[in-house]
């Protein structure tokens, strides 16, 4: 077994949350792909900028203002790097990945879509990137087409291709799967949309924990993700998109900071990125959200990814061993650590509460993506979803945990 290319005993002493017991036992925390913890790192640059630099941004000439509004932009420009996007001006700081799918569906939706276009999706997608274009087919008469999955939970590539069909004009897909772990062959769709003129939303919330992004290696046009998921803070999150194309689109929300000159008559609007940033923004958060992107930039997040890799290939094989009844959903051979799994006769919201009475923290229910877990035939089911900080000793306790569930259950 592969150890970690960093020191994972000093990183957990990062994340304060790790040392405190639940129920008696040591938190054995297993819920990432929810939410992930945050190391001190993002909660000190927090608790700073409200203890020392706090004023609202952009208006004001005072000098808590200008530092504020420094560090807010400076936050912008982490993330810009982080992604690689070519300019400050593409990244839209939003409230998380719905919103900016929101964002993007009324906004570039509305301006460029009509009845009868169709905008493509994949069976496993999270509801964050379902509902925002159903909302739109009920207001433009849109359709959409979804590109099926294999029984492994891999994406059907040869429907793919026949569904690309001229009348796709926006395909918005999933970098990786939160209920299978499954991570899409991006290298292949994006080419081909791109080769129709087809402009490709990417939903980088499960990915962009584990791996270094490249926006523009990637070529997509949007490209949408949480704080939260990547050791930040809830409260916001990140549109990238391309200028051109942003350029381009009507503002979605009026109000404070988004404006040029206001008039009765006539209002004319901010320039990018504030164009898309009305009212007053999660100031402090933005903060903690460059203070995450220093975090896993010191850290590597490729180095995150393999060792998550790791307790991936070890927690499935031990699994497999020593659990009869097992179902794992989602086997795609390439996975990020995430496992979503049935037991003969164990309901999930039974081992939900049970290995909770011994620490272990992990998610049960359709995970926000009923419809690919419907396809699977199951309404449930308990998933683990790894982080920088999980070790092979915590994968131990939770099937320890899981075996002696199935001994009360069955
Ligand atoms: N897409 C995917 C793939 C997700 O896993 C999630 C969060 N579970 C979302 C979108 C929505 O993210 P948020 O709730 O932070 O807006």
């Amino acid at each position: 077994m592969k150890q970690p290319a960093y020191d994972l005993a000093s990183l957990r002493k990062e994340f304060p949350i790790l040392a405190r017991e639940v129920n008696g036992k040591p938190l054995v925390y297993l819920d990432n792909a929810a939410t992930s913890q945050k190391p001190l790192a993002v909660i000190q640059a927090m608790d700073d900028y409200y203890r020392h630099t706090n004023a609202n941004i952009h208006r004001g000439l005072h000098t808590l203002s200008q530092e504020a509004t420094d560090a807010h932009e400076l936050a912008r420009e982490k993330v810009q790097g982080f992604i690689n996007a070519a300019s400050s001006k593409e990244v839209i700081f939003t409230r998380g990945t719905t919103e900016s799918i929101n964002l993007v569906a009324q906004s570039w939706g509305r301006a460029n879509l009509k009845a009868g276009d169709q905008v493509m999706l994949s069976m496993m997608e999270h509801h964050a990137n379902i509902v925002p274009w159903q909302m739109l087919r009920e207001q433009l008469g849109i359709e959409l087409v979804i590109i099926p999955i294999l029984a492994n939970g891999s994406l059907d590539m040869d429907a793919f291709f026949q569904l690309l069909t001229p009348k796709v004009k926006f395909l918005a897909i999933t970098q990786v799967s939160n209920a299978l772990g499954t991570v899409t062959s991006l290298a292949a769709i994006i080419p081909m949309a791109k080769a129709l003129g087809i402009p490709v939303l990417v939903d980088g919330a499960q990915a962009i924990p584990h791996q270094a992004i490249d926006v523009q290696a990637l070529d997509a046009d949007f490209y949408v993700f949480s704080a939260h998921k990547m050791y930040g803070p809830t409260g916001i999150g990140v549109l990238y998109g391309k200028e051109a194309l942003l350029e381009a689109m009507p503002p979605w929300q009026g109000g404070g900071d988004m404006i040029d000159v206001v008039t009765f008559e006539k209002t004319t609007y901010a320039k990018l990125p504030h164009k898309f940033e009305a009212g007053t923004p999660a100031i402090a958060d933005a903060i903690g959200l460059g203070a995450a992107v220093d975090w896993m930039q010191r850290v590597g997040a490729d180095a995150i990814g393999a060792w998550e890799h790791e307790l991936l290939v070890y927690a499935t094989a031990q699994m497999k061993a020593q659990l009869s009844g097992l179902r794992i959903l989602g086997e795609a051979p390439n996975k990020v650590g995430v496992i979503s799994f049935v037991l003969d006769g164990a309901h999930a919201q039974d081992i939900g509460l049970l290995t909770d009475q011994l620490g272990v923290a992990l998610r049960t229910g359709h995970h926000c993506a009923m419809p690919v877990l419907h396809h699977l035939g199951v309404d449930a089911t308990a998933r683990v979803s790894f982080a920088a900080y999980n070790t092979l000793e915590e994968v131990d306790v939770f099937v320890a945990a899981l075996k002696r569930v199935r001994e009360m259950l069955i």
